[in-house]
């Protein structure tokens, strides 16, 4: 870690708004949270930006819960912003009272009439602050008509600067910037203020979030000012890309966290290209989440897009699984049906693209299988049959076969392994035959190379 040690135990949060499936984008997100809270012995907040009600729902709360699950970033807290209406409404009455939030009431129409003009004089197209300059008549006149307002928080129009944990020195300049809107015309809040509520309500202590936020940080810290809150570090992190260097979304539904679930990558090697992808770290398997998080370190992050390549995920996830403790897969074995023990595990292991798979080595190994035998390998798999070694099953039996049936039939390299393998597994390559061996035992190694299903 650079010179991120926190004081205190941080409290982080993740903060998805449930109108979309998650892609691996916003695990990278969720997973630096989750991991530096983890790191550090601190607090990871799911917390869902749920004030949209058109496009918020149920169900992709419920999915986000499931990929947070599956990732292993179990929340110590979870919130939802549509139960905390109550707090916004106390944030806007007092940025009202400290004369921060004022009442506008032009039309989008109106907005963009009046963007387009300034665009024309050249200047940038920023909210000219109208609203401010109404007088009460003006204002009573416009409520009068049945207009009404949206409310707008009052920059100060200044540099906003903070020391960014992944891009070092920032500032915005808020000068630039129209004065955000924080209440519509319905009365619904927007994300700016809610989002800055609960950050100060919850104690978050480290923002860490897309780039594409960078702005919204210079505003946010004003409005946190405002409201006199604890102001967290902030880091922005850059953003995934599809290899042809389009950028992921949620709505489009690319790389979803249960798409590639689905198709049998492996969460730990999701989280660990999500996490390594576009650092300066080495993009290798990981051990386990807490290995993951050991190695985060903000200020290795680059600062250009970060390339997500599904190609490099199934490999990740093959590199992953072979060296899986038993511990860490054996319910899912289960779930899968298959009974084999951690000495199945470490045999088979080595041989996975996908988990799935395991599944189809403990039917070779349970059986029963239709061996495969040449005709004319008959004879030498009926020598091996009668040359199976008596006592112990143990990982030595194969070696001590092998080195009986060698000289007894005078067969060596291919010609000797290979009628075997396909005799005992019926298939053409696989673990090692040493692990195997033990596992599909005497009688019904015996049995198969007699050609019989067994
Ligand atoms: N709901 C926001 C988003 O998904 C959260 C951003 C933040 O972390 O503040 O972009």
């Amino acid at each position: 870690m650079s010179d991120i040690a926190p004081d205190a135990p941080p409290v982080l949060r993740f903060a998805p708004s449930p109108t979309g499936l998650l892609h691996v984008g916003n695990a990278r997100t969720a997973l630096y949270n989750a991991l530096f809270a983890r790191q550090w012995g601190g607090t990871f907040i799911l917390r869902y930006d749920d004030t949209d009600t058109a496009r918020s729902t149920a169900e992709f709360a419920d999915a986000i819960a499931q990929d947070v699950a599956w990732l292993g970033l179990a929340p110590d807290r979870v919130e939802h912003q549509s139960r905390r209406l109550v707090r916004y409404d106390e944030a806007v009455a007092r940025l009202k009272a400290l004369g921060r939030l004022y009442p506008a009431f032009e039309s989008e129409d109106e907005l963009e009439a009046k963007r387009q003009s300034r665009r024309r004089r050249g200047l940038p197209p920023v909210y000219d602050r109208a609203a401010l300059k109404l007088t009460d008549a003006a204002r009573a006149a416009l409520e009068a008509e049945g207009r009404r307002p949206h409310w707008r928080f009052r920059l100060d129009g200044r540099q906003v600067v903070w020391d960014d944990l992944v891009r070092g020195r920032q500032g915005v300049d808020t000068a630039t910037l129209s004065d955000p809107v924080l209440v519509r015309e319905d009365g619904s809040y927007l994300y700016t203020l809610t989002s800055v509520v609960d950050d100060i309500d919850m104690g978050v202590t480290h923002v860490v979030r897309g780039e594409d936020h960078v702005t919204n940080t210079g505003v946010q810290i004003e409005i946190i000012e405002a409201l006199g809150g604890f102001v967290p570090r902030f880091g922005h992190h850059n953003l995934l890309v599809l290899p042809s260097g389009e950028g992921l979304s949620k709505r489009l539904g690319h790389l979803s966290l249960r798409a590639l679930r689905e198709e049998g990558e492996e969460a730990l090697a999701v989280a660990s290209l999500a996490v390594l992808t576009g650092t300066s770290l080495a993009v290798e398997p990981s051990a386990s989440l807490e290995a993951l998080a050991a190695k985060i370190d903000f200020a290795k992050i680059s600062r250009a897009p970060a390339r997500f390549d599904p190609a490099e995920l199934s490999a990740l996830t093959a590199a992953t699984l072979h060296h899986l403790p038993f511990e860490a897969v054996a319910d899912r074995l289960a779930a899968l049906g298959v009974g084999g023990s951690e000495g199945f595990w470490l045999a088979v292991r080595g041989n996975l693209a996908r988990l799935g798979e395991a599944a189809d080595w403990w039917r070779v190994v349970e059986g029963p299988l239709e061996p495969v035998t040449a005709a004319e390998d008959a004879a030498f798999l009926a020598q091996a049959a009668a040359l199976l070694p008596e006592g112990e099953w143990d990982q030595e039996v194969y070696p001590r076969w092998i080195s009986a049936l060698k000289p007894a039939s005078g067969r060596a390299g291919r010609a000797l392994f290979h009628p075997l393998r396909l005799a005992l597994t019926g298939c053409e390559s696989g673990p090692e035959m040493k692990a195997l061996l033990p596992l599909i035992g005497r009688d019904r190694a015996a049995a198969r190379l007699r050609g019989e299903r067994a």
